[in-house]
């Protein structure tokens, strides 16, 4: 590590100690650099609290109701199962804590001065802590991530929920609202539909999951659907109203419906108000997320930002990577980028999403011939389970290349399969090469090999052949 000119405080102060944070402060400290971390609320961040990972036990816990559901059809009788919301919550409670316990240790232990307060900019280099403490540092990362960003024309909003508190509710939500058709809002809606609860989801647009390929979008509402979601769309809450232990919602096309609980599931906005980035004369882009360059660092040399902040791929896996790239390039002498490109992404419904590179859609704006491949079963599963779910698997391919530029997989444990199937594909797999591959039998998986006949080909400005 090359020694400052300047005496600062610290090397690097961390805004934040979610995945971006933590993995970088842990890292540089690592290099040797000395290393403050700040945080205002649990060290783990959303992901470890209030995101993917209490989110992921939900649901397993979900799950087990389409388990008991097909036992049957294999010989088991389970009846009188029931389920217990606060014997949940507090399994979940303890798991977050062990977690974030295990984040602090971690940190402590690389010799990072562990600071639980908030903290906000003071210039390039100095943070004013919420105590009243002012500290120095040669670099400072902002890694304050996101929050959840309700749709601000709804009166009565104050008695909607987040995805920050739904985890901790008190009692279970019999009857839900859920607001959004984002992954955040569909994998809610999916899981309490499965505990137990009447689920009605209300969207602005015309299907779920905007941005993600058409036929995991259609494949999926009728997934839903089957499990008792019940789907609005082209319609957002105008008003929320308490009547007793009840909300009353009116809905923009007239309707009125009653709820216990309603999530706002809206999207998410960087947390970057009332952090000084202004007065330290940091860029902010239209969504108020922090500019950065390639290398995480912001217009002022000595301010970087990773993860959700900087409105990129906003994932915990790209967070981390951010976080531990720049600690290496830092401290480290380490010089590349990280690639963001090719990022796998799931999408925890039941059935799940898995998904890497390129829809349909986006490829016939980019290739000349795109080819299609498809397929569309029941799983074996479900033969003798009685049930009519469906899985879907999809490869996207640039004809002139023979590249598969885009896998898409609607099914049970799709995001397993698309994490395996994502390695190949950024190596640049080409569909010859799955065709080569031996299918593993029987398994869903063994499709992605054996997809022979093609579905569709587009040419770019000509029509799609089916
Ligand atoms: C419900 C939900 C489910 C999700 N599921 C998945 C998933 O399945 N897979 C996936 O990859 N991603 C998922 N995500 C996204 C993932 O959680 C984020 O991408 C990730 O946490 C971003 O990490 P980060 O370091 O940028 O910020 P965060 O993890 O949000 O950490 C930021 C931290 O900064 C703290 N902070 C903010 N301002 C200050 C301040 N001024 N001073 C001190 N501390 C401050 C916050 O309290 C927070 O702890 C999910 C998110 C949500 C909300």
């Amino acid at each position: 590590m090359k020694g400052s000119p300047m005496a600062f405080d610290v090397d690097l102060f961390v805004i934040g100690a979610g995945s971006g944070g933590v993995r970088a402060a842990r890292v540089a400290a690592g290099h040797g650099a000395k290393v403050a971390v700040a945080e205002e609320f649990r060290f783990g961040g959303t992901c470890v609290i209030r995101g993917c990972v209490p989110k992921k036990l939900l649901v397993y816990a979900s799950r087990f109701a389409d388990d008991f559901a097909d036992a049957e059809g294999f010989g088991w009788s389970v009846a009188g199962a029931r389920f217990d919301w606060p014997t949940l919550v507090a399994a979940k409670e303890r798991e977050v804590s062990r977690l974030s316990a295990a984040y602090r240790a971690g940190l402590a232990g690389a010799g990072v001065e562990l600071i639980e307060q908030r903290a906000e900019l003071i210039d390039a280099h100095r943070v004013r802590l919420a105590g009243g403490r002012t500290t120095s540092a040669r670099h400072i990362l902002i890694a304050t991530g996101a929050r959840p960003a309700p749709p601000s024309s709804i009166a009565g909003l104050e008695h909607a929920i987040s995805s920050n508190e739904v985890f901790d509710l008190a009692a279970f939500p019999r009857r839900l609202l859920v607001v959004g058709g984002g992954y955040i809002a569909v994998e809610f809606a999916s899981l309490f539909a499965r505990l137990g609860a009447e689920v009605v989801e209300v969207m602005r647009a015309g299907n779920v999951l905007r941005g993600f390929d058409e036929d995991m979008r259609e494949g999926l509402r009728d997934e839903l659907t089957r499990a008792g979601v019940e789907l609005r769309f082209g319609c957002l809450p105008t008003a929320i109203e308490k009547r007793g232990a009840s909300l009353l919602v009116a809905l923009s096309d007239g309707e009125r419906i009653e709820a216990d609980q309603v999530l706002a599931a809206t999207g998410r906005k960087p947390n970057t108000t009332g952090l000084g980035l202004e007065t330290a004369g940091v860029a902010l882009d239209a969504a108020g997320a922090v500019v950065v360059d390639r290398h995480s660092t912001s217009n002022v040399p000595s301010i970087h930002a990773v993860g959700d902040v900087t409105n990129r791929v906003n994932l915990t896996p790209v967070a981390i990577r951010d976080g531990h790239a720049l600690a290496d390039r830092l401290f480290g002498g380490a010089e590349g980028a990280v690639d963001h490109d090719l990022v796998a992404h799931a999408v925890f419904a039941t059935p799940e999403i898995g998904s890497v590179g390129l829809t349909e859609a986006e490829a016939a704006g980019r290739f000349e011939v795109v080819d299609v491949y498809k397929t569309n079963f029941r799983p074996m599963k479900a033969t003798l389970s009685g049930s009519v779910e469906r899985s879907l698997m999809k490869l996207v391919v640039d004809a002139a290349t023979d590249r598969v530029v885009g896998a898409h997989i609607l099914g049970a444990a799709a995001s397993e399969t698309i994490q395996t199937l994502a390695v190949a594909i950024k190596m640049g797999a080409k569909k010859a090469d799955l065709d080569a591959t031996m299918a593993v039998h029987p398994t869903a998986a063994e499709e992605l090999v054996t997809m022979r006949a093609r579905a569709a080909r587009i040419e770019r400005g000509a029509r799609r052949t089916e």
